[in-house]
């Protein structure tokens, strides 16, 4: 307790002793957003002894570290993790409920960036067709450029379509993001331009993707002195097609044509280093930095995340992407260094979620954990609908533990629609692997102040979410990841706990305990900016 209560006088008296200092500073030239694709926060301990005193314990030494950062919303899911990093709000405001939810309006699962309204710049698919207009309200990129009316760039980038998108934020001067497949070139969307920069097509055509595939994916140092991992022959992880075993060396020119050609790049770490690569050509080519007015950049590492979801959190993959993720850091700030200037630019690092240990691996430890199947789940409900509503019409559709009724059919048998939505509730409690059920009046109409369910309800939109949100056990996935490989997206602290550390212009040394929520960043941002 005296430890707890030394902890946050500390704490206090270094964000005094920030607020001070601020006043003496100059304005941030550039404020740089780095936030890594699955990043749980015991990564930056389990790993610390590998790293190096340039990548990510640079930022921790001299900036400002939150220990105890949560989500504090269900669920935890990239584009939501995003848009609330950025925004400083959840999906409740800002409207970005999952990846992909159901629609119930268009009657059909949409994906959360999807506009057919543009097309792509930079090649002839259909990966450009993007923006962020189901992003109902504004990111930091966005408050920024309003300030200065509409000066400054902004701008977004990332593997992953989404994590460029949603950061960079309505009025965004570019999001540019890596399509994979047979062309494997950075795309954007003419929401944007309607022509790539010289640049960026300089750089399509430099042959750094090929260059990154010809090579094995080994690890960084000696295998055998990656302790802080389990074997690496298991069978909790997900081969990449057409492998034998989940092992290293992972020989990426064989294992290319069988993983959808450049794709299987955002899928290894050298997908990190290539956004390394693109981040530099960006800083440099769009002078971010270099201007009277303040400029955003929003990088995310994507790769990270394919390889968590496919090899586990306490693989030896995992271990070797984030060494490696280290080292990509280090020329990142290096870089920011040179050719921005230290203290010139601010910038935070952060996770979109966490990640849960593979449920079958738990379970090979006697810990509860379980896999959930969706298609048995609708079964069941739609016999409990016929038991109680003599009709198996009523689910229209079952996603992200979330249940949407078929309300037509509703009120065409003259049912009531809030009686059926609390009996479904009800009910679900009694299958194997749901821990709480909440109907969306339940929602509307109570204040959850803290626990699981306040998760909940900071996740849920009265006008897009479900009829009834369901929370299930703890490290309980879908049985799309029962070959092995795992993923995110409860509201329990593993998926929540992250790392938030802000570093450079404007922030003071030091580190907090204090429980502080992801909607911090964009606030604290804001202020200083
Ligand atoms: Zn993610
Ligand atoms: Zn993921």
């Amino acid at each position: 307790m005296k430890n707890v209560f030394s902890i946050l006088i500390l704490s206090i008296l270094v964000l005094t002793s920030c607020k001070n200092e601020k006043k003496t500073t100059t304005k941030s030239k550039l404020v740089v957003g780095i936030v890594i694709d699955q990043m749980r926060y015991d990564y930056l301990t389990r790993f610390a002894d590998k790293y190096g005193d340039g990548g990510f314990k640079r930022i921790l030494k001299g900036g400002f570290s939150l220990e105890n950062a949560h989500y504090n919303y269900i669920p935890t899911y990239t584009a939501v993790g995003h848009t609330s990093i950025y925004t400083g709000t959840t999906p409740t405001n800002h409207a970005i409920i999952s990846n992909n939810w159901y629609d119930k309006y268009e009657k059909k699962t949409i994906y959360c960036v999807d506009d057919s309204n543009y097309k792509t710049i930079g090649n002839d698919g259909d990966g450009g067709k993007k923006s962020p207009y189901r992003m109902l309200t504004t990111t930091i990129a966005d408050q920024l450029r309003l300030s200065q009316n509409m000066n400054g760039k902004s701008i977004g980038l990332s593997i992953k379509d989404r994590s460029a998108i949603l950061p960079a934020g309505h009025t965004a001067n570019a999001a540019y993001w890596f399509d994979g497949g047979a062309q494997g070139k950075w795309i954007s969307s003419s929401f944007y331009m309607n022509e790539l920069p010289n640049w960026v097509k300089e750089f399509n055509e430099n042959g750094k993707a090929d260059e990154y595939l010809s090579k094995p994916w080994e690890t960084l140092y000696d295998i055998n002195t990656y302790i802080e991992s389990v074997e690496d022959n298991n069978k909790f992880e997900e081969t990449f097609k057409g492998q034998e075993a989940p092992v290293f060396p992972h020989d990426i020119p064989t294992l290319r044509s069988k993983n959808n050609n450049y794709s299987i790049l955002k899928a290894i770490p050298a997908g990190n280093s290539f956004t390394t690569d693109f981040a530099k050509a960006t800083i440099t080519n769009e002078q971010l930095g270099k201007s009277n007015y303040t400029d955003f950049l929003a990088i995310s590492y994507s790769s990270i995340d394919y390889v968590g979801h496919q090899f586990g959190v306490a693989s030896k993959e995992i271990e070797d992407t984030y060494l490696r993720l280290d080292k990509d850091l280090e020329i990142l700030f290096t870089f920011l260094d040179t050719e921005v200037g230290a203290g010139n630019y601010t910038l935070f690092l952060t996770a979109d979620h966490a990640a849960v240990q593979v449920p079958s691996y738990l379970q090979s430890v006697k810990i509860p954990a379980n896999y959930f199947s969706y298609t048995k789940f609708k079964t069941y409900l739609n016999e409990v609908s016929k038991k109680y509503f003599k009709s198996d019409e009523l689910i229209e559709n079952v996603s992200n533990f979330q249940i949407f009724l078929n309300k037509e059919k509703i009120e065409s048998l003259k049912l009531d629609e809030h009686l059926v939505a609390q009996k479904l509730a009800d009910e679900s409690i009694n299958y194997k692997g749901i821990y709480k059920a909440v109907t969306a009046k339940t929602l509307q109409t109570t204040t959850f102040t803290n626990g699981i369910l306040n998760s909940l309800q900071n996740g849920y939109n009265q006008k897009y979410s479900g009829d009834i949100l369901l929370v299930p056990n703890p490290s309980t996935i879908s049985n799309y990841y029962k070959n092995g490989g795992t993923t995110h997206g409860s509201g329990y602290s593993y998926d929540t706990h992250i790392p938030i550390i802000f570093y450079g212009n404007g922030i003071t040394k030091g580190a907090s305990k204090k429980e502080y929520e992801i909607i911090d960043i964009a606030p604290t941002i804001s202020n200083l900016l």
